[in-house]
């Protein structure tokens, strides 16, 4: 006898789910100690190997690890840091380009031009502090230690003691941090970056990779990111025990700073409260409006939401059911203060088996409502609620939209169909008498007898005593490409987990910085598989899984924002662990409490799990 499932699952996809740093909550700011420092971080170089007249830059002596690449790496991280402590941070390059736009016939833009437009981006935002991040390098390879350059004076001449105490706070941390021979003084350099700039500015440079123990650590795991620590513990400390000195400096230096004062960026649930209500305060026309359109988003982006509004006096009364707490959280935004909001979040969810050939899934409650979506034969839903009589049942399909299915359609579903092995798709309709298994049904596997197949049957049907079984001919049906399917997605989950501990990067797709959706676009497209890319559009691929049990490999974990929409996305490890990349890095967590990495905030914006492909 054939086997119907060829085991494909590679043993290499398997080992290699071994991610390269240890499982371990990143270090995270305690509060936001950085509130109110206004900050520009410059990567050192890049883009100069695309221009003519390139000679070459600082590389790892062995691992040939470009400069530019490291200090935009450790740049990205620091940024992370500074951000989530509340700094206002600029970040003067996130790719390998140079500042300035080079002309693409003629000479490159000068060195002088480049430093200067960096310069120039740090005194157009009024920066307390400038710091530039390198690595250095040397004719000797004995060079080991950290340098910092500074000038102790402005452009005027006058003595700039903070930028010296700024130098040898740097110093401090970094030294305590990372490997480094002899102690450098201050190199007192009449380098652009810092003799033309006022503000409190320094160049770093971490270590010599000209030397092969300090290239060595810096080029391994998780190393770059010790060095991000190190310097935003000295900025820390640094605001904390001289902001009132930075605040001075910076209102003498740029007058017109405190009058500059940053809108704060609107949130997204700010942004889309606005435009709900059309910027005015909610009255309960203008929030009737506004709930029905919010509802209409939620059932797109595979969410649900329902509400009756009704007046008591003045007294708007709202009431009705929703699919997550985040999305009554946000409703409750859209009404006035005193109305009575009684909006619940529906019981978890239970899978329950579709039990007829093909059952509608209607618009509402009723037959004939507006049909939606069809659920075949032997196709797991997940009921979430149901009408007062129980004859309809709100439940969600595999394709991700919420709708009414009557309650005859839908079968509790035994052992056989929960976590079934072996499962056939029916490639053509097949008759059991005259009960039709339509093309396109997927049926557990019971066993298999020459040259037919056994599969199990939700309900019985006549014509086989109304035994839950079928004998079909194996030429019906193909098996499902379950193992080959894990195989893949052990591959993706493998692919994604190369990236643990690249910093976070809105809209990053590189070690060097990474989004949300990327990693899991990226991790997909390791294994052939295009998605899209919008964490809304990834909410509704492959096929939605339990989100209160184990998250396979591969699966895609799509949490809410305080919009009560997708906003981020992740990538399922096996078990309930989970790759996120969120500031400030790519990062190992849990939906499991007792798990060391166990993300609660994460866990309680899980809207659902979505398996792929
Ligand atoms: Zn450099």
């Amino acid at each position: 006898m054939q086997a119907l499932l060829p085991l494909v699952l590679s043993a290499a996809a398997l080992q290699s789910l071994q991610p390269p740093l240890p499982v371990e909550r990143p270090f995270v700011p305690q509060g936001r100690p950085l509130e109110g420092l206004v900050i520009t971080i410059d990567p050192g170089h890049g883009g100069a190997s695309h221009s003519a007249g390139y000679t070459g830059s600082a590389r790892g002596v062995d691992s040939r690890y470009p400069e530019q690449d490291l200090n935009l790496k450790v740049s990205v991280h620091l940024v992370n840091l500074l951000r989530l402590a509340g700094a206002d941070v600029r970040l003067t390059r996130s790719d390998d380009s140079r500042m300035t736009l080079n002309p693409l016939e003629g000479p490159p833009t000068s060195r002088s031009e480049e430093l200067g437009a960096r310069v120039k981006m740090a005194a157009e935002s009024a920066s307390h502090l400038f710091l530039a991040v390198h690595h250095n390098s040397f004719s000797s390879p004995q060079a080991h230690g950290v340098v910092v350059l500074i000038w102790p004076t402005d452009k005027r001449g006058n003595d700039q003691p903070l930028e010296r105490e700024f130098a040898d706070v740097l110093r401090e941390e970094v030294e305590a941090a990372v490997p480094h021979g002899r102690r450098y003084n201050h190199y007192l350099s009449q380098h652009p970056l810092v003799t033309f700039s006022d503000q409190p500015s320094a160049v770093i440079e971490f270590g010599f990779l000209s030397n092969p123990e300090f290239d060595r650590w810096v080029t391994s795991p998780g190393n770059t990111r010790t060095e991000a620590v190190a310097v935003y513990k000295a900025i820390e400390r640094f605001w904390r025990e001289r902001r009132s000195e930075l605040e001075a400096e910076r209102t003498r230096l740029f007058p017109a700073a405190s009058l500059l004062g940053r809108e704060p960026e609107p949130t997204p649930a700010g942004r889309l409260r606005r435009e709900m209500l059309g910027g005015m305060p909610p009255d309960p026309v203008r929030s009737e409006e506004a709930l029905r359109r919010y509802a209409e988003i939620v059932r797109q982006s595979g969410g649900w939401l329902a509400v009756r509004v009704a007046r008591q006096g003045d007294r708007m009364v709202v009431e009705g059911e929703c699919s997550h707490p985040l999305v009554a959280a946000f409703a409750k935004t859209l009404v006035p203060d005193g109305a009575d909001f009684r909006v619940r979040v529906l019981p978890p969810a239970r899978p329950m088996v579709g039990a007829f050939p093909m059952a509608s899934v209607w618009a509402e409650p009723a037959l004939a409502s507006g049909q939606t979506d069809q659920v075949l034969l032997g196709e797991i839903v997940w009921v979430r609620g149901a009408t007062p009589d129980g004859s309809f049942l709100l439940a969600q399909t595999p394709r991700g939209g919420f709708g009414w299915v009557r309650r005859d359609a839908l079968e509790e579903p035994d052992g056989a169909w929960l976590g079934a092995a072996r499962k056939v798709r029916f490639l053509a309709d097949t008759l059991v008498d005259d009960f039709r298994i339509p093309a396109g049904a997927e049926l557990p596997v019971l066993r298999e007898e020459a040259d037919r197949v056994v599969v199990a049957l939700p309900r019985g049907v006549r014509a086989t005593g109304f035994r839950k079984e079928a004998s079909v001919p194996r030429d019906r049906v193909a098996p499902v490409a379950a193992e080959a399917g894990r195989g893949l997605a052990a591959g993706a989950a493998a692919a994604a987990l190369r990236y643990q501990g690249a910093p976070y990067l809105h809209g990053g797709r590189t070690e060097l910085g990474m989004g949300d959706a990327e990693l899991v676009t990226l991790a997909w497209a390791s294994q052939g598989v295009r998605l899209p890319r919008e964490a809304a559009a990834l909410a509704a691929c492959g096929s939605l899984a339990s989100s209160d049990g184990e998250v396979p490999p591969g699966a895609v974990l799509v949490f809410l924002g305080e919009t009560g929409l997708p906003e981020t996305v992740g990538l399922g490890l096996g078990g309930r662990r989970f790759l996120i990349a969120a500031p400030p890095e790519v990062q190992v967590c849990s939906l499991n409490p007792e798990d060391p990495v166990f993300d609660r905030g994460l866990a309680e914006r899980l809207a659902f799990v979505r398996t792929l492909p």
